[in-house]
């Protein structure tokens, strides 16, 4: 049998305050966590990126305020703590590592991706310091270890966004000793040059199941502020309730999709190593929250509807592609080169049709490039609503309660058919709501 080992990831909300964090570390001591990775404390790296932008306008004055203002708070958390010189030690060399970052990017007046992950990642270090302070205060007879997540987090060099190396993360993991209790950084990693590198906004759950899947953990837990992962957003339906188990295909789907509450990346390494993922909550801990699992015994049609909103749709048309080939090839690798993910795409013999986040649309270079393979037509302010459940291919009444459902509302464009756990359609922002409301009442209200 393989050895219990649990990896425990704790958000931004649950690294908030000094009350926060010890809830956080009983929790963690409870469950027999081996790994604890965490987020900055909230709000923080919001600021550093107004810190970094600030900075590089040449805003000093407002800069230097909001820098002082995390300063302030991440010394006030270690004062609480019963004085410890190394931690503090620590904690003030990374405000000179800011203030240092700071002065640089003034000076220059320029903001390189580098730069700009290297000042992220003072969040995830900042409290993960102090976490540890706390954790090794709670358990003064266990070995608690602050482990630097960009000597295991290995990436590639694609600042803002890198992408883990596997086997490498894998390799470094095994030279970790089995006795210890790491506490560590979410978010954060380094390239083969050792630069400091992010995995993208929300990436700490990414980086937790990265420590699972290269400790082989038995368990990876993802503690948030809400109780699990919803129906549908509760903000928007009070009736949405929380789903105890799901499958891995279906919590993909969903986090691709839009459901907040975990970095769509964090299912892959689950998957590859079948480490069941649990989400709870920290001001809840007893609640059941939710289990994503290979096999689930509960598989109903429609198991939740999430939306991703500020959706554009673009139309790239090409006449000469009239019995021709190789179109859609052209447009899939320009993507690709862009690393931007297509999401939902429908083709007729000379248009593609594909909807992007609305941001993507800022990118000159890729939609230059597109240009450059045919017409294309932009239209924005659209919702991509998912109904995410089981063999949705074989639910012979659905459609016709999904179109009744959707009322009036126009639906720009759908997709079903590439995967049986998902039903994708495009409809106005402003229509988005009522739809979600009417089809969580008619598919999933309704039923048991
Ligand atoms: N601190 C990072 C962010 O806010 C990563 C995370 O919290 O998951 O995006
Ligand atoms: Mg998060």
């Amino acid at each position: 049998m393989k050895r219990s080992l649990i990896v425990s990831k704790f958000g931004g909300t649950s690294m908030g305050d000094i009350h926060a964090m010890d809830r956080s570390a009983t929790i963690s001591i409870e469950r027999n966590s081996s790994v604890v990775v965490v987020s900055a404390t909230s709000g923080t790296t919001d600021k550093l990126i107004s810190v970094a932008k600030l900075a590089s306008a040449g805003n000093t004055k407002e800069c230097e305020k909001l820098v002082f203002g995390i300063k302030e708070r991440h010394q006030a958390m270690i004062n609480e703590l019963p004085k410890n010189h190394m931690g503090l030690e620590i904690l003030s060399s990374y405000f000179t590592e800011l203030d240092l970052l700071v002065q640089n990017i003034t000076l220059l007046k320029e903001l390189t991706p580098k730069a700009h992950d290297h000042i992220l990642s003072l969040g995830e270090r900042m409290s993960s310091l102090i976490f540890s302070e706390v954790l090794k205060n709670k358990i003064p007879n266990k070995s608690v270890v602050l482990l630097d997540a960009r000597s295991v987090i290995k990436t590639d060099s694609n600042f803002g966004k890198a992408t883990p190396l596997i086997a490498d993360i894998a390799k470094k993991c095994e030279q970790l000793k089995t006795d210890t209790i790491y506490v560590t950084q979410g978010f954060i990693g380094s390239d083969a040059e050792g630069n400091t590198t992010v995995l993208g906004r929300g990436g700490s759950d990414y980086s937790a199941a990265l420590f699972a899947e290269g400790f082989n953990a038995t368990v990876l837990e993802i503690w948030t502020d809400v109780a699990g992962i919803a129906t549908t957003d509760p903000r928007l339906c009070p009736a949405a309730r929380i789903i105890h188990e799901i499958s891995y295909a279906e919590a993909a789907e969903m986090a691709q999709y839009g459901a907040k509450i975990l970095h769509p990346a964090t299912i892959a390494p689950a998957v590859r190593k079948s480490i069941p993922v649990f989400v709870g909550s920290t001001f809840e801990k007893n609640l059941p929250g939710t289990w994503i699992k290979k096999d689930v015994e509960n598989r109903p049609a429609v198991r939740a509807i999430t939306k991703r909103a500020h959706q554009a749709l673009l139309t790239i048309s090409n006449p000469n592609m009239l019995n021709a080939y190789g179109f859609m090839g052209e447009i899939f690798d320009l993507f690709g080169k862009h690393r931007i993910s297509v999401d939902c795409v429908t083709t007729s013999e000379i248009c593609i049709a594909v909807t992007v986040d609305q941001p993507t649309l800022d990118n000159q270079k890729f939609m230059t490039d597109l240009e450059s393979v045919g017409k294309i037509d932009v239209e924005t302010g659209f919702s991509l609503i998912s109904l995410i459940g089981n063999d949705l291919f074989g639910q012979a009444s659905l459609a016709k309660s999904i179109f009744s459902s959707v009322g009036e509302a126009s639906i720009r464009m759908m997709s079903l058919g590439a995967s049986s756990y998902n039903f994708n359609f495009l409809v106005k922002e402003e229509e988005s709501n009522v739809c979600i409301q009417r089809l969580h009442k008619s598919l999933i209200e309704g039923m048991k």
